[in-house]
């Protein structure tokens, strides 16, 4: 499995941060169980697993992470519930000390959205910021919803994972395209959430896209594949004929975060649809 890959002057690996799992019906909306339970594994409890894969980018200078896991500050009951575990394999500072980088070199710590099971691995067990260094940026209405939710949206945010940002003056939010550095570019969206973004990575003529929950897995490349979690679906299907068929067609790396099996591919187009190809050995750096 390819977990790294250049992008001109940028690096970017695929990290870890432990795994979990979501109901079957409602990561795949309205496509009926019996087309998607074909795709993934499903658990007895009718929830299928799901990876949360933050990505390192590196360009020398500046190390960036994009999306940083789920971290590790759940009760024991939201463990079971969630299937959340870290015990096999790494959580996001050791796959990030493995990639070469200590959590005090990140200089930048990128959050498309601050739903928990983006942003947990923010702040470590003691509840404090792991990125001492680092500016922390997200959308601005993703903040506020974190910070203030509304019924609706509730049971997607933790006020915890975003309060000793702010408290230490780590966090800024963004309206509108927001560029952290050059070659680097955040485009909210929406859809899924308010806020949500899509993050593009682009050097020499190549480019890269992390798909955020705009695609979670290798399964949502379809434009019908729309997660019943999203708060806008008619919004979804727009951001997502929009910018999927032109990733397909200029042959972006594409980066996901919860595919369980490949973090990094490329969508292409068949005849009426797109797909996930798995990055081959050979388009890596
Ligand atoms: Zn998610």
């Amino acid at each position: 499995m390819n977990r790294e890959i250049q992008i001109g002057r940028f690096r970017i690996v695929a990290l870890e941060d432990g795994c979990f799992a979501l109901d079957g019906g409602a990561m795949f909306g309205v496509v009926p169980r019996p087309l998607w339970e074909k795709l993934t594994p499903v658990n007895d409890d009718h929830t299928v697993p799901l990876s949360t894969t933050p990505f390192l980018v590196d360009d020398g200078k500046n190390k960036i992470v994009i999306e940083p896991g789920i971290g590790q500050r759940w009760s024991e009951k939201e463990r079971v519930r969630y299937h959340i575990d870290h015990s096999e394999g790494r959580t996001l500072v050791e796959s990030l000390r493995e990639a070469g980088v200590q959590p005090e070199e990140v200089t930048h710590c990128l959050m498309t959205h601050c739903h928990w099971d983006h942003i947990g691995a923010v702040c470590g067990n003691d509840g404090l910021p792991v990125f001492r260094e680092a500016e922390h940026w997200a959308p601005q209405v993703e903040i506020d919803c974190a910070l203030n939710p509304d019924h609706l949206r509730r049971a997607s945010y933790r006020a915890d994972d975003i309060a000793p940002l702010l408290a230490e003056d780590l966090l800024q939010g963004f309206q509108g395209e927001f560029s952290p550095l050059e070659g680097i570019r955040m485009i909210p969206v929406g859809g899924h959430s308010d806020g949500v973004c899509l993050v593009l990575i682009e050097d020499g003529g190549a480019t890269a896209c992390f798909w955020a929950d705009i695609v979670p897995t290798a399964n949502h490349v379809a434009l019908p594949f729309i997660m019943a979690y999203d708060m806008n679906a008619a919004r979804s299907w727009e951001v997502r004929s929009q910018w999927i068929p032109r990733a397909a067609e200029e042959e972006w790396a594409c980066l996901l975060y919860h595919d369980p099996v490949s973090p990094m591919g490329k969508f292409v187009s068949s005849e009426r649809s797109f797909s996930f190809l798995p990055l081959d050995p050979s388009d890596c750096g």
